[in-house]
């Protein structure tokens, strides 16, 4: 079974090609037959495109008019040329779709249709970036395949879809809540697949254990997972709330945003700006975005890259307590994604002083660039795990279980 996989971002795109067994579902994630990215800089006029297939790599400048044709001259290099490994574009059997926005009717995965289409264009009110972006991948796709091939969308909301209503509900005015201004939740494709991952790492069934998923990202989230379902998550009624990220704010006073509209120079723009690109790491540092540039500050003595972790690390650990306590306990806490899976000092930073709820972590082993391992003492009452967050596999595993049934 051939599903392909895209990934469609407001700057870039990702897109991969699985041939997966039509009778079982591999444990482990199968390499791609396929890979390609398209990076759209902004304020150029030209496109990027890399393609990585079994035997080559390949790296194009595209001048499409518009990004369903570059997605075409993409998708052009899967049956052609030197990166070819399918025949013609008719040998997909499926394509899956990661759609950030599922709002409150999407709890599940599901085939597109008109209808999904068109709540995704009106779920792009509150995902004004990334909705739009996805709904453009899905019409580049059914240019070129037709509407025979079905594609599915996964949502990144859907995870957190039956949050308790005390956890999805903000205590601002009641018509908030008519109005959808409520929790929804992000970064939920990769919080599922980490949480049914751990439960397979440590041999134990998911409806059985108390998990935190800390997804640690350019953005960051966590999620409290109790029975195979999120039951609570810092991010909110956008990815803004919650922990301190890579230039993202996370959650500040909002008297602070009342503040500064008041005292007339700051326009909802510049405070859109402050909070998403100006803030969280690069904001405190004052030098980037990317936790490696902050530690080299660190080491060369920098007082606000050291300020920043801190702050990152204060916050992570307030957030955990958070989760741990709306569990009830605790049996697993996860870390994913380019920080979580790579920077020891931030996984040991964040369990220090977590003793309390029984968490302890083997230094060695947390040096020891950990993956899909647990890296906690052996006595510890809970179990500290390093999982490699695969969300094109999760996504590609959906479509597979959508043909089947
Ligand atoms: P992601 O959004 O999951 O791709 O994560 C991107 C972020 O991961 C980057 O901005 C870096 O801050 C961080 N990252 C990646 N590798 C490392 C590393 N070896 N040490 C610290 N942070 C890292």
């Amino acid at each position: 079974m051939k599903v392909l996989v895209l990934n469609a971002g407001s700057s870039s795109q990702k897109s991969c090609l699985y041939d997966l067994p039509e009778d079982r579902l591999p444990e482990a994630p199968p390499k791609p037959l396929w890979e390609a990215q398209i990076d759209w800089p902004h304020g150029t006029d030209g496109a990027y495109l890399k393609v990585k297939s079994a035997h080559l790599k390949l790296e194009v400048t595209l001048f499409g008019a518009s990004r369903s044709e570059d997605t075409a001259r993409m998708l052009e290099t899967l049956s052609s040329g030197e990166t070819q490994v399918i025949a013609h574009p008719g040998q997909i059997d499926i394509v899956g779709h990661r759609v950030v926005h599922g709002g409150e009717t999407y709890r599940d995965s599901t085939r597109i249709t008109p209808a999904v289409k068109a709540a995704i264009a009106r779920l792009a009110h509150f995902a004004p970036v990334h909705n739009p972006a996805n709904l453009a991948g899905i019409e580049a796709l059914e240019a070129v395949l037709g509407p025979e091939v079905p594609q599915i969308a996964v949502f990144d909301t859907a995870f957190h879809s039956r949050l308790p209503t005390a956890a999805y509900v903000y205590p601002g005015p009641y018509a908030w809540l008519e109005a959808g201004i409520r929790r929804y939740g992000f970064h939920g494709i990769s919080h599922r697949y980490c949480a049914e991952r751990a439960a397979q790492l440590l041999g134990r069934d998911l409806e059985q254990l108390r998990l935190i998923t800390c997804h640690l990202g350019n953005g960051c989230s966590l999620a409290a997972v109790q029975a195979g379902f999120s039951i609570d998550t810092t991010m909110g009624f956008t990815p803004l709330e919650g922990l301190m990220m890579g230039s993202r704010s996370g959650s500040v006073d909002p008297g602070i945003l009342i503040h500064l509209l008041r005292q007339g120079d700051c326009s909802v723009d510049k405070l859109d700006h402050l909070l998403n690109q100006a803030s969280g790491l690069e904001g405190i540092s004052g030098i980037s975005n990317d936790l490696r540039l902050i530690f080299e500050a660190i080491e060369a003595g920098h007082a606000r890259a050291r300020l920043a972790l801190d702050i990152y690390l204060h916050r992570l650990r307030a957030g955990i307590g958070a989760m741990a306590a709306n569990l009830g306990g605790l049996d697993a806490l996860v870390f994913t994604a380019g920080v979580g899976e790579n920077a020891a000092p931030v996984r040991a930073g964040a369990c220090e002083g977590l003793e309390f709820l029984g968490i302890a972590i083997d230094h060695h082993k947390n040096n020891d660039r950990p993956k899909d391992t647990d890296i906690a003492t052996a006595a510890a009452a809970v179990r500290v795990l390093v999982i490699h967050t695969q969300e094109d596999w999760a996504i590609a595993r959906e479509c597979w279980q959508h043909l089947r049934r």
